[in-house]
């Protein structure tokens, strides 16, 4: 399958999943644009990488995914926008009582609100070009809860029902919208709650990850980018263009429990 001729635009894509997802695009034949707050030499950097791996344009563009502005501007700068990731996240971890407010904003708007903003700037320029992709990239938290994840479990939840609403309203075009829910994949993201929680559990890493961590994951593995990016690669082909308003797992049989 290739996506020759198709620029792609991953948010939130200069580590973890977003990255994998990118790279993976990227070996299709996609251009990319990857993205994240920072405006480092690093960040640039690994989109010239990408583009010697892969034979393909890669741009970074620095956009904050906490500013609605900033949202529409990364679009707008990209020019072109045939496949749209919406990936930029953040967690935090707290019970409701204790949860503190700015947190629960900035959860909301990195990892809910800005791909309302990347989606309405997206869709004129996919109409115009005939085609598109939108795949956000939710969590099997989307589909379940767990405790003390109150603002990021109700962004997934949101992300996942938005999905269906961008689905319905592009449905009679060459353009479809759905959302992945991974388990848990060994990101940055991930890594960084590990020390507080063998911290809470008296354990140590390798018993946290497969007792608390990937309690609720059957696999007992971490899903891992690749995956990620190949299941996004399989939403571009031409074999899923009817699948358009729902979500798809990887998630090691999580939601299957
Ligand atoms: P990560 O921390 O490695 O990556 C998050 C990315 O978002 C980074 O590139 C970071 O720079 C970017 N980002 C954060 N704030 C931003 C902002 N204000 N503006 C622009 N970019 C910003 O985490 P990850 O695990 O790769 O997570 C990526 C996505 O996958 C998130 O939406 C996350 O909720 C989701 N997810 C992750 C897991 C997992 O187990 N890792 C599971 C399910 C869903």
């Amino acid at each position: 399958m290739s996506l020759k001729g198709k620029t792609a635009i991953i948010t939130g894509s200069n580590s973890g999943i977003g990255l994998g997802i990118a790279r993976e695009l990227a070996k299709a034949g996609a251009d990319v644009v990857i993205n994240s707050f920072t405006d480092r030499d690093e960040d640039h950097a690994l989109a010239s990488r990408i583009a010697q791996d892969h034979g393909v344009a890669a741009r970074y563009i620095q956009a904050d995914m906490s500013d609605p502005e900033a949202c529409r501007m990364l679009i707008d700068k990209a020019e072109s926008c045939d496949i749209l990731v919406n990936n930029a996240g953040i967690q935090h971890v707290a019970p409701i009582d204790e949860f503190p407010t700015e947190k629960w904003d900035a959860i909301i708007a990195i990892n809910l609100s800005s791909a309302f903003h990347t989606t309405a700037a997206a869709l004129p320029l996919m109409r115009a070009a005939g085609w598109g992709r939108v795949v956000n990239i939710a969590s099997a938290h989307g589909l379940t809860a767990s405790p003390f994840k109150s603002a990021y479990i109700a962004a997934k939840h949101g992300i996942v029902g938005m999905s269906k609403t961008v689905a319905l309203e592009t449905a009679q075009e060459p353009i479809t919208c759905n959302a992945i829910c991974p388990g848990y994949v060994l990101t940055p993201l991930v890594e960084a709650q590990i020390p507080a929680t063998m911290e809470k559990y008296d354990m140590g890493r390798e018993e946290v990850i497969k007792k608390v961590m990937l309690e609720r994951q059957p696999s007992k593995e971490f899903a891992t980018v690749e995956q990620l990016g190949g299941t996004v690669v399989f939403l571009c082909s031409d074999a899923a263009a009817q699948i358009t308003g729902t979500t798809i797992s990887v998630d090691g049989g999580w939601t299957a429990l």
